[in-house]
């Protein structure tokens, strides 16, 4: 089976890639770049006008299942992904049962299979039950296929036991995904503590309830050598330490997610509860800080933290809302109006969506080299539209994009070498 993408403009930052090329797959595989490939016996896309690139990859979503299904499937997100031009997600472990243990590892792989659509990687739990006391069997979930550990939603509050996994986790050579948030200190904090909790009168949650643990994490992970990940960074003060860590050595690696550089506080005003997100929406000294860290590395990449809830559960006060809204369909064209603002290049935002990933979490893919697993997806840079939430592929709805106007899409996702999603069709892997 081959697949001949036909003058493209292929960006691939693994090599430095940025010019009008054809693609050539065979056998799920990248055979061949060149100006002007001929083979009569493949497929043909004619990819003039789009951008072709290494498939997007999502390092943080929540897929809910097992035990809440109700919110999301396996085969709903993964729909949902490839509809949004990602050939890979990783998967949180905060399910029911949590996947602590290789049963619920092996369960998602064997799903993620069955549905044929984007490649699922799943991510252990630190913890047992994601409680902060006793250690996840590390090796175990290593050996049936977790790529990183995580107890995200809840952090890890004795530092003493996230010393003992991080050294563990270094051995197996796993990095600990961090939910930096001492909630101690956020209490029942539903939003950013700044001028907008005082005028809606709401508990807030101050920036440094987050600082306060990626400064921990920072030195937990100089003491120990072990790679801490930061997720979802939502303040300039996690940036600037961020920023001084890697400076020093230390193996801190971090994401932020779209919403973190396209929304303040100021969306949750009429008590949005699509809005409503942890950590939460901050300000606009905090978006320009997190557009420099995107800028300058600090920021390695960008993740949605596509966390669904099912529609009747956001339609509550804001108070009893859950956090958490949903990306996957939507994170492509928000992250595009950092090339549009020119903040990022394309094959900065390629790299920070696709290439970094890849690299940070070893993971397939994330580059167009001959000989690499042929997952790409092809973007259609001039095509506006306006983002409409009952449209997604996802069963949630808690989007707080609806509505907007965006420019750019993924209009086919490739993954081994075969399409999986053209034109808002989805067509799952026959092999
Ligand atoms: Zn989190």
């Amino acid at each position: 089976m081959k697949l001949l993408i036909k003058s493209g403009r292929v960006i691939d930052p693994s090599q430095n890639l940025d010019a009008i090329l054809d693609v050539l797959i065979e056998d799920g595989v990248i055979k061949d770049i060149q100006g002007n490939i001929e083979a009569a016996d493949a497929q043909k896309i004619d990819a003039q006008g789009k951008i072709v690139c290494p498939g997007l990859i999502d390092v943080h979503v929540h897929l809910r299942e097992p035990g809440f299904e109700y919110k999301e499937t396996i085969e709903t997100g993964l729909r949902a992904a490839v509809a949004g031009g990602f050939t890979a997600v990783c998967c949180m472990a905060n399910t029911n049962p949590v996947n602590d243990n290789q049963e619920v590892t092996r369960y998602l792989l064997k799903r993620a299979e069955e549905v044929g659509l984007a490649r699922l990687y799943p991510i252990g739990a630190v913890s047992k039950g994601l409680k902060g006391e006793e250690l996840a069997p590390i090796g175990e979930l290593k050996e049936a296929g977790v790529v990183a550990l995580s107890d995200d939603g809840q952090p890890i509050y004795d530092s003493g036991f996230l010393r003992r996994a991080l050294e563990y986790a270094k051995y197996f050579g796993l990095p600990i995904i961090s939910h930096a948030e001492d909630k101690k200190m956020a209490r029942d904090g539903v939003m950013n503590e700044g001028r907008m909790s005082t005028l809606l009168g709401l508990p807030g949650i101050p920036a440094v309830a987050e600082e306060i643990m990626v400064f921990r994490d920072i030195k937990i992970a100089a003491l120990t050598g072990g790679h801490i990940h930061i997720a979802h960074v939502s303040t300039a003060g996690s940036v600037e330490l961020i920023r001084e860590a890697k400076k020093k050595g230390i193996r801190i690696t971090a994401e932020t997610c779209p919403h973190y550089f396209s929304l303040t506080e100021e969306a949750v005003r009429d008590f949005n509860t699509n809005a409503k997100v942890s950590p939460p929406l901050r300000t606009d000294a905090d978006i320009q800080a997190i557009k420099q860290g995107l800028k300058d590395g600090t920021i390695d990449l960008i993740a949605t933290d596509h966390a669904p809830h099912h529609p009747l559960e956001k339609e509550t006060t804001f108070e009893d809302a859950p956090s958490g809204l949903i990306g996957l369909e939507t994170s492509l064209p928000i992250s595009l109006k950092l090339v549009e603002e020119g903040v990022l290049t394309w094959p900065e935002l390629i790299d920070k969506m696709s290439c970094k990933p890849a690299q940070i979490f070893g993971l397939k893919g994330g580059s167009l080299k001959p000989g690499t697993v042929a997952d790409v997806t092809i973007i259609d840079p001039e095509l506006t539209y306006q983002i409409d939430a009952n449209s997604f592929f996802s069963k949630a709805r808690n989007c707080p994009f609806n509505g907007w106007k965006v420019k750019g899409r993924a209009v086919i996702t490739i993954l081994g070498g075969e399409i999986v999603y053209q034109h808002g069709e989805i067509k799952p892997r026959t092999i």
